[in-house]
């Protein structure tokens, strides 16, 4: 028997015989900024066009953009931004840029500490109040003397858990400010997100707008074919791959880092098997891959009550091939809780989560009428068993629980078939 690192070494010595295909793979990255946006010129023109006031000292309209994921708006807000700062280096105007995308720093505290920082006006990790980090940040602006441009991207998602107090100081600030001046720039995936904020913070918010459409199949392929052009080796062909990664995510809604996700991924596959010839099927595989990737993800990072409850209809999906309904979901959710030193909680609330994963995919859930006994409604899993026999034989709490028996099962007489 091979040992594992001389496995391990034939796999290395494999990859390395064969001939490289992917030139550079970052180019495929979300995070990569192209040197050209294909189908964005208008939008790049129009934001340039708002902000060019920076460039003669003035306070620039505050801007706001919306779109879907995967439009382009990080990439094209970055671009402009980066040649406005190349430019306005070029005759030493005091142009500060600070960029913030407010989903991954999660707090509006944190949101105005990264502001800070970008000012180099430290502010400690815990310990003031909010207004207290503003009046810093507020001060700070004021003595440096700067034209800011502030972006705060993911901007929903910090509103519709935080509320927009923090946007509504953010929009008054230059009140404030005798020796700065302060633009704003707030990026929103949620087309709905106007909704959600008080109309004054709305109107000073944007004072300009941009929208950005999704992309359709033949400007996706554009994209694509300028990235494959930089990410791949010029004997690589990837025609085909790239006319279906295009396609399949116009169909979605015309989101580029699906259609470059898709791209990046099939041609791993074609690596893997080392083919220059990223073809159709690939790009199929690389969808399930995802897919399944998405799903394994969701499924780890659910909430446990969710999770119990993704277990029960597991288990009972193994004794009865026929869907469970709701009822039965809860008595079985009880146990579980029993078994594992959980609080249960109640069926409204389980009820709940129920509907909250059949949003995500994860269960099928369908409303039947039982005749003069109401409706109930039958839960099934919505995606691989094995799949989430995978995902939760390695939690601490629930592995344990995959092949337990529910006594009211146990109890309960054979079904008739
Ligand atoms: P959004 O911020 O709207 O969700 P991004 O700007 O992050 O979208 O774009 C998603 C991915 O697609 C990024 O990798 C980006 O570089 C790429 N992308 C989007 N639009 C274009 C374009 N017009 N040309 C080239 N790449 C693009
Ligand atoms: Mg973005």
């Amino acid at each position: 028997m091979m040992d594992e690192s001389s496995v391990l070494d034939g796999v290395f010595e494999q990859f390395l015989r064969n001939p490289p295909m992917f030139r550079d793979r970052e180019v495929l990255r979300h995070d990569y900024l192209p040197e050209r946006l294909p189908h964005r010129e208008n939008q790049m023109r129009c934001l340039g066009e708002m902000l060019a006031p920076v460039l003669r000292g003035a306070r620039a309209s505050n801007i706001f953009i919306y779109g879907k994921t995967g439009t382009g708006k990080t990439a094209v807000v970055k671009y402009v931004l980066g040649q406005l700062s190349k430019k306005a280096n070029e005759s030493s105007l005091p142009l500060k840029v600070c960029y913030v995308n407010c989903r991954m720093a999660g707090t509006e505290y944190r949101v105005l500490s990264s502001l800070c920082d970008s000012l180099d006006a430290s502010v400690p990790f815990t310990g003031l109040s909010l207004g207290e980090v503003f009046d810093r940040f507020k001060s700070g602006l004021d003595t440096r003397q700067l034209l800011l441009v502030a972006v705060l991207d993911e901007i929903d998602a910090l509103i519709k858990t935080r509320g927009d107090i923090l946007l509504y100081e953010l929009t008054r600030i230059n009140e404030a400010l005798s020796h700065s001046k302060a633009s704003l720039v707030g990026i929103s995936n949620d087309l709905r997100f106007k909704e959600f904020l008080d109309p004054r913070v709305l109107s000073s918010l944007s004072e300009e707008e941009i929208v950005f459409r999704p992309y359709d199949a033949t400007e996706l392929q554009d994209i694509l074919n300028d990235r494959a052009n930089n990410a791949f080796y010029s004997d690589v062909s990837v025609d085909g791959a790239v006319r279906l990664c295009a396609a399949l995510a116009a169909a979605e809604h015309g989101d580029a880092r699906r259609a470059l996700d898709l791209l990046r991924v099939a041609g791993e596959l074609a690596e893997r098997e080392s083919t220059k010839l990223i073809t159709e099927e690939h790009v199929r595989k690389a969808e399930r891959r995802i897919e399944h990737d998405r799903v394994f993800e969701v499924l780890e990072h659910l909430p446990s009550h969710s999770k119990l409850v993704v277990c029960c209809t597991y288990i009972l999906s193994k004794v009865n091939a026929q869907h469970a309904i709701t009822g039965d979901i809860y008595e079985v959710y009880r146990e579980l809780c029993g078994q594992c030193g959980m609080t249960p909680l109640t069926q409204r609330r389980v009820s709940g989560l129920i509907n909250e994963l059949d949003a995500l995919g994860l269960l099928n859930t369908r409303v039947i009428s039982m005749g003069r006994y109401g409706r109930t409604k039958k839960i099934g899993l919505g995606i691989a068993s094995n799949l989430v026999r995978d995902v939760f034989i390695s939690d601490n709490r629930i592995g344990q629980l995959m092949n337990y028996v529910p006594a009211c099962i146990a109890k309960a007489p054979p079904k008739k078939k």
